[in-house]
């Protein structure tokens, strides 16, 4: 749940009498209510009524008429300065591992990961499995996902670090266990911390199958549009100016949201996507034309083997 009352202190603490408030999609409808319990304390608020998926994508608009930006649901990834970032936490129950503790023990060693919602028990969890026999691992996270065993959909750098014979991701749906097992190339496992605890084995092919499609749909493609992201968690300039260096009618185009209409409008034959990296793996039908990722565009170009293909993380 959102610590209403720790906002509230903390913000009083910082003698803020003006806060701008952030929540991702899923959670604005919370809005409402922090903003009664400022105001209880003295503090008026401002919203970011804006779309907002990570913490990639600060309100700093929102911000600037604040003397604070309140940013709900994540971790950092940037150094932005002037923020107070509340992770959204939901705890599990760790008996949910006790099924999936019987197939996880033949592996030499298993990285345990998650997202930021339950990243506060990945010891406790990693704890469990090892009581039932399993030899889990936690890994370190990186600069974009400070806690042990955290990922993101661009970052899976705690299940490389913790370099296993195979991967247990807990969370709800397969996005980030695919990502595991595309970044580690390793056996992976996903667990609905909410279901009744069958692992499923989670295979990247089927996503590699349709990324094949559209590498060859970009081959035919004529002009490249190169999306760079202003969205300051997002944006690498220097990736986006080297993949435009590399084709003769490729262009670089700043962009905050991405959409079909953009892309419609922008009337390019294929883009590259800087931006998000989940944008290509799981937007993909959203769009009129192919959005390849950095790697795949050095396959369509024919200076990568489809065979080192890799996943797209921004570190
Ligand atoms: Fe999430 Fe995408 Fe932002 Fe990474 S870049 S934090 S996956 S929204």
């Amino acid at each position: 749940m959102i610590p209403y009352s720790e906002i509230a202190a903390e913000l009083k603490r910082r003698g803020v009498k003006k806060a701008a408030l952030q929540f991702p999609e899923g959670l604005k409808r919370f809005a409402p209510e922090l903003v009664s319990v400022l105001r209880k304390e003295g503090i008026t608020s401002i919203i970011s009524g804006d779309p907002c998926w990570g913490a990639c994508d600060l309100s700093l608009d929102a911000a600037s008429d604040a003397d604070i930006l309140v940013h709900i649901g994540h971790t950092p990834v940037t150094d932005e300065k002037n923020v107070i970032y509340i992770p959204y936490r939901k705890d599990i129950d760790c008996a949910v591992l006790e099924k999936a503790a019987a197939v996880l023990k033949k592996y030499e060693s298993v990285s345990l990961t998650t997202t930021i919602q339950h990243s506060h028990q990945t010891e406790e969890l990693a704890e469990k499995l090892r009581s039932l026999g399993v030899n889990a691992v936690v890994g370190a996270g990186s600069k974009r996902t400070p806690e042990p065993g955290q990922v993101l959909g661009c970052t899976y750098a705690s299940a490389k670090n913790a370099d296993c014979a195979a991967n247990l991701f807990v969370g709800t749906g397969v996005f980030h266990a695919i990502g595991v097992s595309l970044a580690t190339k390793k056996p992976t496992y996903a667990l609905d911390p909410y279901g009744c605890g069958d692992l499923q084995e989670v295979s990247a092919d089927p996503l590699l199958r349709k990324r094949f499609v559209q590498i060859e749909k970009a081959k035919k493609a004529k002009s490249f549009g190169i999306l760079l992201s202003s969205k300051p968690g997002q944006q690498r300039k220097e990736l986006a100016e080297r993949l435009a260096s590399l084709h003769g009618n490729a262009a670089v185009i700043l962009i905050k949201e991405i959409s079909e209409m953009q892309l419609r409008n922008l009337g390019f034959d294929a883009y590259v996507n800087t931006a998000c990296p989940r944008l290509a793996l799981d937007d993909q039908s959203r769009f009129p034309c192919p959005l390849l990722s950095p790697a795949e565009f050095e396959i369509v170009l024919g200076l990568r083997a489809w065979e080192d293909y890799e996943i797209d993380e921004i570190v």
